[in-house]
C-alpha cells in the first residue's frame, strides 16, 4: 500500500487514543483563505514544562489480534488495515519533522503476534529515531499491557513519555468487554514503568550522567460511557492510579459508538459534558486536595452535568462555609467556589501585606456572584451569613453567561476550578 494511504488508515485510527491530547478539526484549505487542517494526525500534547508541542499521532498498524468490543480496531472488525514498518514511521516522523510540522511523535499499534512483539516494534522506532537518527524530539509510546519488564525497560529509554491505557474503570467492565484484558495486567505493566521511573529519579539525583527514564512519567485513558460503571468508579480507579503507580495524567475519552459493535454497548455517546466534569473532577483531585470519594456520594455516584464538582460539593457542605479569606489556610481556600490554585496562590501572597476585600477579589477576575456566599472579607458581605438559604442554587448558577463561557475556556486550558 503507497505510504500516504497507510498514513491515512492510520492516522485515523489513532485518534481514538486520547492518551495524549488530539485535535480531530478537518477544513480544507482554498484559495481564498489561508491555511487548512489534514486529518493525518497532527495533534497536541503538553510537556512537562508546560510547552504545548504537535505531535505525529499514528498508530503502527490497526490489525490487533485482540477483541476489544469498544475499539474499531479489534479482530472482528470490518475496517481497511494497514501497516507501516518501523523505518517508515522513523522517515515520516524524521521528513515531518525537518518540516517544522512536528515537535514529536505519539506511536501507539494495535496488537499483532503478541504484546511482546508489539512492544519490540514499537521500541524498535524509538531505538532508530534516537541512536541512528540522533532524533531528540519528543517521543510517546505506547506501553503494550502484558509486555515483559526488558521490554519496558527499553522503551523508556527512548521514550519521553509511556501510556498503557487501562480503557474501563472497573475488571467487571474489562471482563465483560474485554476478554484479553485485566486489571490486574495494566497495573503490573504501570507498576514496571513506574519502579524504573522512581530508580532513574534517584540515580539521576546522586549523578545528572545516570541515564533518563520515560522523564515525562506515564498516563493513561479510560474510556467513558461504554459500561455502566458510575462517575464514582471512574475517580476511585483514576486516584488509585495516581497513588499508587504515580501517573501524570488521567485521560477521559466518552465512548462512540462504532459500526457493527456488540449489543452490549450503548448506541450512543454520553454527553460531552460528562467527560468536561470528570476532567474538571481530576483536577480538584491533583491540585485541589479533593478525594474521590468526597466528589460524588453514596446516593449520587454521577457528577451533577449542571454544576461544576466543586460547587457541587460546597452546596453539600455548608457547614464548612463561609471562610475568611484573610485568615483560612490554603487548603480551605482551594475549596471555595470561583477561586482556582492561582487565585489562592495570589491571595495568599497579597494578604501578607494588607486585608482583602470582595473588590480585591473582583480585580483578581473571581466570579463574586459564585464566590461571595462563601467567604469572609475584610468588609461587609450579608450574603456569607446566609449561606444556608434555601435558593443558593439558584443564586451561584445564576450567572452572566458570558462569565461562564470564559469561565470554561480558561478552566480547559488552566484546570482552574
Ligand atoms: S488491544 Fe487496543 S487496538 Fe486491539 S482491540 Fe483492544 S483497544 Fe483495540
Amino acid at each position: 500500500m503507497e505510504l500516504r494511504k497507510k498514513l491515512n488508515v492510520l492516522a485515523d485510527a489513532a485518534k481514538y487514543d486520547a492518551s495524549c491530547a488530539s485535535s480531530g478539526s478537518r477544513r480544507k484549505g482554498n484559495d481564498k483563505g489561508l491555511g487548512g487542517t489534514n486529518k493525518i494526525g497532527i495533534c497536541h500534547s503538553y510537556t512537562p514544562d508546560g510547552r504545548c508541542v504537535s505531535l505525529l499521532k499514528i498508530l503502527l498498524t490497526n490489525y490487533c489480534i485482540y477483541d476489544c468490543q469498544y475499539c474499531i480496531n479489534r479482530v472482528t472488525s470490518d475496517v481497511p488495515r494497514a501497516r507501516f514498518t518501523p523505518e517508515e514511521v522513523v522517515w515520516l516522523t524524521l521528513e515531518f519533522y525537518r518540516r517544522n510540522y512536528i515537535e514529536g511523535l505519539f506511536l501507539s499499534s494495535g496488537i499483532i503476534r503478541s504484546a511482546d512483539y508489539t512492544m519490540d516494534q514499537l521500541i524498535a522506532v524509538a531505538q532508530q529515531l534516537r541512536e541512528v537518527h540522533h532524533y531528540n524530539g519528543y517521543i510517546h509510546l505506547k506501553a503494550v499491557p502484558g509486555a515483559s519488564e526488558e521490554a519496558m525497560a527499553q522503551a523508556g529509554r527512548f521514550a519521553d513519555r509511556l501510556s498503557a491505557n487501562v480503557e474501563l474503570p472497573t475488571d467487571a467492565d474489562l471482563a465483560e468487554l474485554t476478554p484479553e484484558k485485566t486489571m490486574a495486567i495494566v497495573n503490573q505493566t504501570m507498576a514496571q514503568i513506574r519502579q524504573r521511573i522512581d530508580i532513574s529519579k534517584a540515580e539521576r539525583a546522586d549523578s545528572y550522567a545516570a541515564p533518563k527514564y520515560a522523564p515525562a512519567g506515564q498516563s493513561t485513558q479510560m474510556i467513558v460511557g461504554a459500561t455502566a460503571s458510575s462517575d464514582a468508579a471512574i475517580l476511585t480507579t483514576a486516584s488509585t492510579l495516581y497513588t499508587k503507580q504515580k501517573l501524570r495524567r488521567v485521560y477521559y475519552s466518552a465512548f462512540s459508538p462504532i459500526q457493527h459493535s456488540d449489543t452490549r454497548l450503548p448506541g450512543q455517546s454520553p454527553p460531552l459534558v460528562r467527560e468536561h466534569r470528570l476532567y474538571q473532577a481530576d483536577w480538584l483531585m491533583r491540585f485541589y486536595g479533593f478525594s474521590a470519594s468526597e466528589l460524588t456520594s453514596s446516593d449520587q455516584p454521577n457528577l451533577d452535568l449542571t454544576l461544576d464538582p466543586k460547587l457541587a460539593w460546597a452546596l453539600r457542605h455548608r457547614d464548612f462555609f463561609p471562610i475568611d479569606i484573610n485568615k483560612a489556610p490554603k487548603a480551605a481556600l482551594l475549596r471555595v467556589p470561583g477561586i482556582g490554585a492561582r487565585n489562592v496562590g495570589r491571595i495568599l501572597t497579597i494578604r501578607r501585606h494588607h486585608k482583602l476585600t470582595l473588590a480585591d477579589l473582583a480585580k483578581l477576575r473571581i466570579s463574586l456572584s459564585k464566590t461571595r456566599p462563601f467567604v469572609i472579607a475584610a468588609d461587609s458581605n450579608p450574603d456569607a451569613l446566609r449561606i444556608d438559604r434555601s435558593d443558593l442554587e439558584r443564586r451561584v448558577t445564576a450567572v452572566d453567561p458570558q462569565m461562564e463561557l470564559f469561565g470554561a475556556a480558561t478552566s480547559a486550558v488552566t484546570g482552574e476550578v
